[in-house]
């Protein structure tokens, strides 16, 4: 009797963390803060403000086009010229 209780109770809370789990897997991760995610320069690593854009050169007009990143406004080459 007492074996079966112990049973019971363990097979309860192990389907309570595998629901836990799912919840969690599913509301992705509510325990990550809110907002919009932080962005960084991927040249010089820095964090980026929230309007802030990435200077880059379109190197091929044609499809599919490759822009040159250049970096972000603490990093860039300011005297480069292009389409900024
Ligand atoms: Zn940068």
């Amino acid at each position: 009797m007492l074996d079966n209780l112990y049973v019971w109770i363990v097979g309860a809370f192990f389907l309570l963390v595998v629901f836990i789990a799912l919840i969690w897997m599913l509301q992705g991760r509510p325990i990550a803060p809110a907002g919009k995610p932080r962005r960084f320069c991927p040249l010089c690593k820095s964090e980026l403000a929230a309007n802030e854009t990435l200077k880059g050169l379109i190197v091929d007009s044609n499809p599919p086009q490759k822009i040159l990143i250049r970096g972000c406004t603490r990093c860039a080459p300011r005297e480069e010229t292009g389409t900024w």
